[in-house]
């Protein structure tokens, strides 16, 4: 079955209600031929928030599959698409704040699901304490804005949104509320961070695309047997010998790839294309 067959001109529908279709719709559209809907009024912010008035349920994917879900739900189509992003330390770099973005694919016709994603250590995410509007205005300038939007709050947990002033992009609004913040503090505080919904960061929209690109790639993976998408990577196995001892090391040798449809496995040996390990990646040439 080619690819035209299984998507030209079906409709995903995609649950968002931060813009995220700018960026995800073109690329599903030229890629695969998907046609991108989203659904009026869907309130998305009942699966979390990023200023935390609302907390996520469950992690990033049960948070994305949610909303695939619910999208589905109300509109009774069977394809859906839902991104999720998190801030948070690198995990390989834990001095540096990383973003992953996920894209879900939810095809019910297929029963099949597929997740893109991307790493990445562009990310404005900040926060900070101010005492000041002088103070507002230099992290303002640290962080981007204002291509890139703010919050103002009085504190770092707030209890409820009224407390809460997003979508900042002009200076004005944004002396308006440090200063408004700063009033009815009973600290004298007021606790600024970065606005991290996709329309108001533009940085993160370049995520969600990569993510989405990565998404793309993971469907035009079919399955070598029953040609399903989504022949993904399931298991990874390490030992990628040293060029110098022939020792295994903790580097990639081999990746499985499995169907999520039949189950067939294909084991792919050396992925990254090397055969042997650096002797500085050995624990007995370098301990
Ligand atoms: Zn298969
Ligand atoms: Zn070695």
């Amino acid at each position: 079955m080619g690819r035209e067959a299984l998507f030209i001109n079906r409709v995903a529908i995609l649950a968002t209600m931060h813009q995220k279709d700018q960026v995800i719709a073109p690329i599903l559209d030229n890629e695969l031929g998907l046609k991108v809907m989203v659904p009026p009024g869907f309130n998305t912010d009942i699966f979390g928030t990023f200023t935390r008035e609302i907390k996520r349920p469950g992690n990033q994917i049960e948070a994305a599959r949610l909303k695939a879900e619910k999208a589905l739900d109300i509109t009774g189509e069977s394809v859906a698409i839902a991104s999720e992003g998190s801030f948070g330390p690198h995990p390989s770099l834990p001095y540096i704040t990383s973003n992953r973005e996920i894209v879900i694919f939810i095809d019910k016709e297929q029963d099949i699901e597929i997740i893109g994603q991307e790493l990445s250590t562009a990310t404005n995410h900040n926060h900070l304490m101010v005492q000041n509007v002088e103070q507002a205005l230099e992290f303002a300038d640290k962080v981007g804005f204002p291509e890139h939007g703010l919050v103002v709050m009085c504190e770092e947990l707030p209890k409820d949104s009224n407390n809460i002033i997003k979508g900042i992009i002009t200076e004005e609004k944004l002396v308006e509320a440090v200063n408004l913040v700063l009033e009815k503090s009973s600290t004298g505080k007021a606790y600024l961070e970065t606005d991290m919904r996709a329309m108001y960061n533009p940085t993160r929209m370049t995520n969600i695309a990569k993510a989405t690109y990565n998404l793309v790639k993971k469907i035009n993976s079919r399955c070598p047997k029953c040609s399903t998408p989504g022949f993904d990577i399931t298991r990874i196995v390490a030992g990628l010998p040293c060029e110098l001892c022939h020792m295994p090391t903790a580097l990639t040798k081999t990746v499985v790839y499995q169907c999520q449809k039949c189950g067939f496995t294909q084991e792919k040996l050396f992925p990254n294309g090397k055969e042997f390990a650096e002797p500085a990646q050995c624990m007995y040439c370098n301990p």
